[in-house]
C-alpha cells in the first residue's frame, strides 16, 4: 500500500510589487525541493495569508490579526515585500510584523555564488552571517517632529533638568538599547555560531561615541559570552595574550570592532569575519553593504527568528516599477526558502535548493538585475530563472 506524503503547513504572504510573482517561483523550487530530497514522502501544504495591499483592499486593514494569529500558530511563514503605506496610520508592515511577533533576530547570511557579477576582485572570500537586533534601537520609532509640542517639551526639560542646550529648530529622537533585547541577540549569534561551525562572533558597536547604548550593547555581549558560554568562547583578548593558542579548539573567538572600522575591514579583509552580531540600525547598513559584494540585494536572504516565531523573507523592497513584468530576481526569496526549509528540519530540501540555484548561476543564468552588472551576459525573466532552478532540482 501507497501511503499518503505527510503535509507540513506553511503560511505565506505573497506581498506586494513583484512579491506574487516571485513568490509563485520561489514556491515552485521549495515544492520541488522538498519532494526531490524526500522522494516524495513530504509536501508542503500552503496557507495564504492576507498582508499589505491586497489585505487592505479585501478587509480595509493593511496587516489583519488573523495574519499575524496564523503566523504565531504556524511558527513560520514565508514572506513577499510588503509596501510601507505612506500616511497609512502604521509606519512599517515589516516592522509591525517583527514587533508583533517578537521576532528578535534579523539573520542574514550573505555569501557569494561563483557566475554572479560583483564590484569584487575576490568576492568568494565573504561568507558572513549578520545578526541584526531587531525589535529596538531607533527603529522603536520614538522621534518627535520639530516644532511639535513633544520636541519642545522635551527640548525644554533636557535644558532645565540637565543643562544640554539642543536648538529649538530640532527634532528630536530617542535610541533605546536594552541589556535583555541585546544578550537575547548575542546569545542567538552565539548559538547560531557553535551549531553550524563557524569560527568567531563580531560584535559591531558604535560604542565610542554612543557609550550607554552601543557601548553597553557590546560589554552585554561579552558579559553573556562569560556567564553562559564559558567553555565554548575565548575573547580575542585573551587569545591574544595566551602563549599556547586557542584553549576551546571547538568553540569560537569572540571580538568587537567599531562600526566604521568593520565597514572598510568587510571590504578589505572580508575573510576574517564570520558571524556579526549588531544593533538594529548598524545591521540594516551593514547587511546591504555586504549583500553588494557579492552582487546585490537579488541574492541575500534574511530571516527575521523569534523564540515563537519565525518569518523568512526576500530582503529587498517591492520594486514596484518592475512589477508585473517578469523581469525581478526571485532569488532572494528562493534562498530565504531554504533558509525555512533548513529551519524545520528539512536540511536535505535545503541543500538541494541552494545546490541548484548555484548550478544555474555557475552556468550564466540569471536576471537583469545582476546580468546587467557582467559583460555579455544576456538575462532572463522571473519565470524563466524559476524554470531554470526547477530543471536542476529534478
Ligand atoms: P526596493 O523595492 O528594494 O527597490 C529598489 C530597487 O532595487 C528597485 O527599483 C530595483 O531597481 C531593485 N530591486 C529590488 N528588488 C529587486 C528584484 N527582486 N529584482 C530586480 N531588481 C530589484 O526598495 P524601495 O524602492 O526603496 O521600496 C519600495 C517599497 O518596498 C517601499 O514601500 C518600501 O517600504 C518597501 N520595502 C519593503 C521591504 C520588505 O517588505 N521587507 C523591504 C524594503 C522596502 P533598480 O533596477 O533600479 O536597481
Amino acid at each position: 500500500m501507497v501511503s499518503e506524503p505527510s503535509e507540513i503547513p506553511i503560511p505565506f504572504i505573497p506581498g506586494d510589487g513583484v512579491g506574487p510573482e516571485i513568490m509563485i517561483a520561489a514556491r515552485a523550487v521549495i515544492d520541488a525541493a522538498v519532494d526531490r530530497s524526500s522522494s516524495g514522502r513530504t509536501v508542503i501544504r500552503w496557507e495564504h495569508l492576507d498582508a499589505g495591499e491586497e489585505a487592505f483592499k479585501k478587509h480595509g486593514v493593511w496587516l489583519p490579526d488573523s495574519t499575524l494569529r496564523a503566523i504565531r500558530d504556524r511558527g513560520v511563514a514565508l514572506k513577499g515585500p510588503l509596501t510601507t503605506p505612506v500616511g497609512g496610520g502604521i509606519r512599517s508592515l515589516n516592522v509591525a510584523i517583527r514587533q508583533s511577533l517578537d521576532l528578535y533576530s534579523s539573520v542574514r547570511p550573505v555569501r557569494y555564488f561563483e557566475g554572479v557579477p560583483s564590484p569584487m576582485k575576490q568576492p568568494a572570500k565573504m561568507d558572513v552571517v549578520i545578526f541584526r537586533e531587531n525589535t529596538e534601537d531607533v527603529y522603536k520609532g520614538i522621534e518627535w517632529k520639530r516644532g511639535s509640542n513633544e520636541a519642545g517639551e522635551l527640548i525644554e526639560i533636557l535644558q532645565t533638568r540637565f543643562g544640554i542646550g539642543i536648538s529649538k529648530d530640532s527634532g528630536i529622537g530617542l535610541k533605546p538599547i536594552s541589556e535583555r533585547a541585546s544578550k537575547r541577540l548575542v546569545r542567538a549569534a552565539i548559538r547560531y555560531a557553535l551549531t553550524s561551525g563557524r569560527k568567531s562572533v563580531t560584535l559591531v558597536h558604535k560604542g565610542n561615541i554612543m557609550k550607554f547604548t552601543e557601548g553597553a550593547f557590546r560589554d552585554w555581549g561579552y558579559e553573556l559570552a562569560r556567564s553562559e558560554f564559558p567553555e565554548q568562547v575565548v575573547t580575542e583578548s585573551e587569545l591574544g595574550s595566551r602563549k599556547s593558542g586557542p584553549r576551546h579548539l571547538a568553540g569560537i573567538v569572540l571580538n568587537d570592532r567599531i562600526a566604521d572600522n568593520m565597514f572598510q575591514q568587510i571590504i578589505t579583509r572580508p575573510e576574517e569575519y564570520s558571524v556579526l552580531a549588531t544593533p538594529n540600525l548598524n545591521g540594516d547598513y551593514l547587511a546591504d553593504a555586504c549583500a553588494a559584494q557579492v552582487g546585490g540585494l537579488g541574492v541575500a536572504p534574511g530571516a527575521n527568528i523569534g523564540d515563537e516565531a519565525a518569518v523568512f523573507e526576500a530582503v529587498h523592497g517591492t520594486a514596484p516599477k518592475y512589477a508585473g513584468k517578469d523581469v525581478a530576481n526571485p532569488c532572494s526569496l528562493m534562498l530565504s526558502g531554504a533558509m525555512m526549509l533548513k529551519h524545520i528540519g528539512l536540511e536535505g530540501a535545503s541543500r538541494v535548493l541552494v545546490g541548484a540555484i548555484q548550478e544555474t548561476f555557475a552556468d550564466g543564468t540569471m536576471t537583469m538585475d545582476l546580468a546587467r552588472m557582467g559583460e555579455g551576459i544576456s538575462s532572463v525573466g522571473t519565470k524563466q530563472f524559476g524554470e531554470a532552478v526547477l530543471s536542476r532540482i529534478r
